[in-house]
């Protein structure tokens, strides 16, 4: 088993406290709560300046610090049906129909970016189940290119009907959030009136269809939902499932995010531990998100926790990311975004979508820098972005 002591735990810095407190930010006012519109960016640019040409001439997503990119996330929709307080302010102004991504659009980045050396696709949002067309962009992504196409959910529209049919569609698999199994909390957090059990009938129906292995997130807060790390886990027990617990990430739209309502992994797992002993996987992927944990006793599913603020991995990112409004993301922490619907809507081929997308990847951050003083939030939200 092995120990808290080993996680890295530095301390992240408070929006209001800690972050104020530091030489960068010294007198600085502290931020007000604001609620922006999610689709207000802080620098959407038209164009990134041309890779250097033996990039280009690789025909494959790699950054000026080596990593390759081999998995495209692309957001549906900034849309929701839910309003999680970690994520989005009920008064969030969302992006006008016109400006999302059509579903052609969707497919030929796809194809694009399989073409460079994609592997891996997650359809995500916002909630990507609010969209009218998405059985057609899962069968054009699966028509078109062979990546692993997975989808993330709030599964509260989530019948077994709908899971056969994404999987007859072509889908993989399916990642699910719950943060609370606990109907009132449940309630307050994601201010919906879905339940636990809709979502864990969820859950089932995925996995009778096969959408497997089927992920679960969870993101804890404290004095919310702190208090059922091992709770949650159980549900891997359970379901044979891999349940994730995400540390909570500056990326709400109401830019409240505070240290202290941030739990570490390392505290998430202490308390796991005692109930369940874990035993750490040898076989993580260099660019997992997720340090992967076994059961030691044997029971089916795993514990995985993502640890962005506490254990950044950006050193081994290989994601790249497409809001639900045709920008492309290098980073989720991007302050600038490269504008890529206007090229695809004024007739540009796939070989200048292509370069548009080794160019963007060329510009990608070294790192997020959640910890060091002088970070700042992107005025994008996580469902904005596309998680
Ligand atoms: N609506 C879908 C859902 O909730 O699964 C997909 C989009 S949601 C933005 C994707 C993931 O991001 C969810 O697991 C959610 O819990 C996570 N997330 C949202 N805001 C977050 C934040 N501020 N910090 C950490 N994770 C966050
Ligand atoms: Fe919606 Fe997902 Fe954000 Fe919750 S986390 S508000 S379900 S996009």
């Amino acid at each position: 088993m092995m120990k808290a002591s080993r996680m890295n735990t530095p301390t992240p810095p408070g929006r209001n406290a800690s972050r104020a407190d530091t030489a960068t930010n010294a007198g600085r006012p502290a931020p007000a709560r604001v609620s922006l519109p999610q689709y207000a960016p802080a620098a959407v640019r038209e164009a990134p300046a041309p890779s250097p040409a033996h990039i280009r001439g690789q025909r494959r997503m790699i950054d000026s610090h080596g990593r390759v990119i081999r998995d495209l996330r692309i957001s549906l929709t900034d849309r929701c049906n839910f309003r999680c307080v970690y994520c989005m302010e009920p008064d969030v102004r969302f992006a006008p129909s016109d400006a999302l991504l059509t579903g052609a659009e969707v497919v030929r980045l796809v194809r694009v970016a399989a073409s460079l050396g994609v592997r891996k696709v997650r359809l995500t949002g916002g909630e990507p189940t609010l969209r009218p067309d998405l059985l057609e962009i899962i069968r054009g992504v699966r028509a078109e290119t062979t990546v692993e196409l997975a989808m993330i959910t709030n599964a509260s529209r989530l019948s077994r009907e709908d899971a056969r049919a994404w999987r007859e569609a072509g889908l993989d698999r399916v990642t699910i959030s719950i943060d609370s199994l606990r109907d009132d909390r449940f309630a307050r957090i994601t201010r919906s009136t879905t339940t636990p059990d809709d979502v864990l009938r969820g859950i089932e129906a995925c996995i009778a269809e096969r959408l497997t292995p089927v992920k679960v997130n969870a993101v804890l807060i404290r004095g919310l939902n702190d208090d059922e790390a091992a709770d949650l886990a159980g549900l891997a027990r359970r379901y044979g499932v891999e349940m994730r617990f995400i540390e909570y990430m500056p990326l709400d739209s109401g830019h409240a995010w505070d240290a202290s309502k941030w739990v570490s992994a390392a505290e998430t797992r202490d308390a796991i531990e005692r109930r369940h002993s874990l035993v750490r996987r040898v076989d993580d992927a260099r660019s997992s998100t997720a340090q992967n944990y076994d059961f030691a006793d044997g029971a089916p599913g795993r514990i995985g926790f993502i640890a962005p603020v506490s254990s950044p991995f950006c050193g081994a990112c290989n994601r790249l990311r497409i809001t639900a409004d045709g920008k492309v993301r290098p980073c989720l922490f991007s302050a600038t975004e490269w504008d890529i619907r206007t090229p695809l809507r004024d007739g540009a081929d796939d070989a200048r979508i292509a370069e548009l997308l080794i160019d963007a990847t060329w510009t990608k951050q070294a790192g997020h820098g959640i910890a060091s003083p002088g970070f700042e939030q992107p005025l994008r939200p996580m469902s904005a972005i596309g998680g």
